[in-house]
């Protein structure tokens, strides 16, 4: 299973990957947190991981 991970460091908070995957992501303290890494059912996350400004969210399998 692909799962995907957020590099604390580099997340600026920004939310974009929470509007695209509310069932994976969320927002906690300004970082974005996993909360569903099993939820994506579409893309296995290269969606979230794509767009995230910071190159915060890698996949792992
Ligand atoms: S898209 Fe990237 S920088 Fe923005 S909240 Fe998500 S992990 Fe953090």
């Amino acid at each position: 299973m692909a799962t995907p991970v957020v590099d604390q460091e580099l997340c600026v908070g920004c939310g974009s990957c929470v509007e695209v995957c509310p069932e994976v992501f969320e927002l906690q303290d300004d970082k974005a947190q996993v909360i569903g890494p099993d939820k994506c059912h579409t893309c296995d996350c290269e969606s979230a991981a794509a767009m995230c400004p910071a190159g915060a969210i890698t996949i792992q399998d």
